[in-house]
């Protein structure tokens, strides 16, 4: 009989930022598949397990997604109880739902932990209050890289009234800008270009929408960087000390 999986959000990068289960889980692995962005210090949780990295960076001759399955399967139908380690949350542009099916169609079960996602972490860790009423009607999580290489509708989303937090921007800055302001967003619309949220080297640059890419490539913005776009980033500017402690 094949043991349990566990697909875990290991949150932006503060390991203070795992959830209570996520640990548990970890205390329960045999072996841990680890991906690029998650930080290895919460393998702290786990030293009874074997642990693996599946970056991108994991050297495998097959294509990355369908190794981790493969070990995922292997190590399952071996009895033993896998975790899989995720950056973020594993259902935010993390695939976990593609794996929790991938592992049902081969009769293994999974469950999917939740982890702090890096928009959220980044916006708190740099002040920003993502729905502040009167300023934002919500947030809006968009990934600006697709697989088909198709665009979101940045213009129907400058129009949305929500606050926009965009993940895997910092290739596409001017066509987002670009489209932002075809759908009638305005230049000052204030931006934060926020880079390795909540590690102690977590960077943030401050723009404004008609100055974004500019004001990224002076700033020498890298990946991994989230871009959280909308009034209530001024907000932040406003506050003395942030919402939460960073590391
Ligand atoms: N599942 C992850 C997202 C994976 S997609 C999550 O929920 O956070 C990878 C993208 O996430 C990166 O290109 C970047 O845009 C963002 N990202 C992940 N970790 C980050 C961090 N520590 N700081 C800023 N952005 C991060």
């Amino acid at each position: 009989m094949s043991a349990k999986v566990w697909l875990i959000g290991a949150g932006p990068g503060d390991p203070e930022l795992l959830t209570l289960k996520a640990v548990r889980a970890l205390g329960e692995a045999e072996v841990v598949l680890i991906d690029d962005l998650v930080n290895p210090a919460v393998l702290e949780h786990c030293p009874q397990a074997r642990v693996i990295g599946v970056g991108k960076r994991g050297g495998c001759r097959s294509t990355p997604q369908e190794f981790i399955h493969r070990l995922m399967l292997r190590y399952a139908r071996q009895g033993k109880c896998v975790a899989r380690l995720k950056g973020g949350d594993p259902c935010i542009f993390g695939r976990g739902s593609e794996e929790a099916d991938w592992l049902a169609a081969h009769g293994v079960a999974s469950e999917i932990v939740n982890g702090i996602t890096a928009g959220l972490a980044g916006a708190t860790a740099c002040g920003i209050p993502l729905t502040l009423r009167g300023l934002a009607r919500g947030v809006t999580l968009v990934t600006a890289h697709t697989q088909d290489d198709s665009s979101p509708d940045w213009a129907a989303l400058a129009r949305s009234g929500t606050t926009l937090v965009v993940y895997m921007g910092v290739a596409k800055l001017a066509e987002i800008q670009e489209g932002l302001l075809t759908g009638g967003m305005a230049t000052s619309t204030p931006v934060a270009m926020i880079e390795n949220a909540s590690l102690p080297w977590q960077r943030e640059c401050r723009s404004i929408l008609g100055n974004m890419p500019q004001d990224a490539d002076t700033f020498q913005l890298r990946s991994p960087a989230i871009l959280v776009i909308g009034q209530v980033v001024a907000a932040a500017e406003q506050r003395d000390a942030p919402l939460a402690l960073t590391a």
